[in-house]
């Protein structure tokens, strides 16, 4: 299956060479460029990534109405995913012993999240955000956060953290182990980080693997992984698995499906006309919500949501 001549690129796991061809993809969301990017296999770290990598023209891949940046829009399936947020922060922080809790969100932009759970808790005492978004400083300061702009790999600091958020974040790097020694790291020996990332072996990403499934989120996907691939990373870089769900996946859906009615000729679909600011996008996304949350108990959705403590035998090498 393999479509070209040159050998397949290294996986960015542990740089095995017998990587295959998986699919061709492009940037079916934003159409930052119409350039079609392979999506290759490592069978023995069961994950898939991009090639080229473009992690040196975030630039580029990364439009300006990336829907990160833009102000979210209180839809909604955005208002009940807020709510079950605010239940799973409520959890999470009961089960952080301490009186003051210090909070860190990875990728977390102008603080929006980070405000959520200072809401959840008066235990919550520092929230710190670290992204390479220099317009979202500002914003996340004028919020009461620190922020450090610039790359987890990068952030210094003495401080440990009781929670740690990567909500989608770990999929967004080159080198995803370096990410998850980092947070484990930065961990107190009591915190968790949450961490939300999609799941290629998802019922969405069959139907659409040679559709530029929109979990490729080509080319700003750079790794996918499955279940047992992401628990065996973590655990290899220091962490452990404390809980486990899958969630669902309907802007995957939503976003898959709008590609097909473009190429139907029913939408249009373009760089100024992005999928995720199309009229159709709330009613698809609620629709598929509501699938996903209906098959949950019975097959793997294509988004994971995964809680991790650091693991008890590191604890014992670092003596604390
Ligand atoms: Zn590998």
């Amino acid at each position: 299956m393999v479509m070209t001549d040159s050998p397949s690129p290294a996986c960015p796991i542990k740089g095995c060479t017998d990587t295959s061809w998986y699919a061709d993809a492009c940037d079916i969301e934003y159409h930052t460029s119409e350039r079609t990017y392979a999506i290759h296999k490592c069978g023995r770290c069961d994950v898939l990534f991009i090639a080229p990598m473009l992690w040196d023209r975030l630039g580029e891949i990364y439009p300006k109405n990336y829907y990160s940046y833009a102000p979210a829009k209180k839809g909604l399936v955005q208002r009940l995913k807020e709510a079950l947020d605010r239940r799973l922060f409520e959890k999470l922080l009961a089960s952080i012993p301490g009186e003051k809790l210090s909070v860190l969100d990875i990728g977390g932009g102008s603080g929006w999240l980070l405000d959520q759970v200072k809401a959840c808790s008066p235990r919550v005492s520092f929230t710190q955000c670290v992204d390479l978004d220099e317009g979202a400083q500002a914003e996340a300061v004028a919020r009461g956060h620190a922020y450090h702009l610039g790359a987890i790999e990068e952030f210094e600091t003495d401080r440990r953290f009781d929670l740690i958020l990567a909500l989608n974040l770990i999929e967004h790097v080159r080198d995803p182990a370096h990410v998850l020694r980092r947070i484990a790291e930065l961990l107190t020996p009591h915190g968790r980080a949450l961490l939300k990332t999609p799941n290629f072996d998802a019922l969405d990403a069959r139907l659409f693997r040679h559709r530029s499934w929109a979990g490729y989120h080509t080319p700003r996907h750079f790794v996918l992984f499955n279940r047992e691939s992401f628990i065996d990373l973590a655990e290899r870089n220091g962490l452990a698995v404390t809980t486990f769900s899958y969630t669902q996946g309907a802007p995957f859906w939503s976003v898959s499906v709008l590609d097909a009615m473009r190429r139907l000729g029913l939408v249009e679909i373009s760089a100024q006309r992005p999928a995720i600011y199309h009229p159709l996008t709330p009613l698809l996304q609620a629709g598929f919500a509501a699938f996903d949350f209906a098959r949950a108990p019975f097959a793997p959705l294509s988004q994971m949501v995964f809680t991790l403590g650091r693991r008890a035998d590191r604890r014992m090498q670092e003596g604390s």
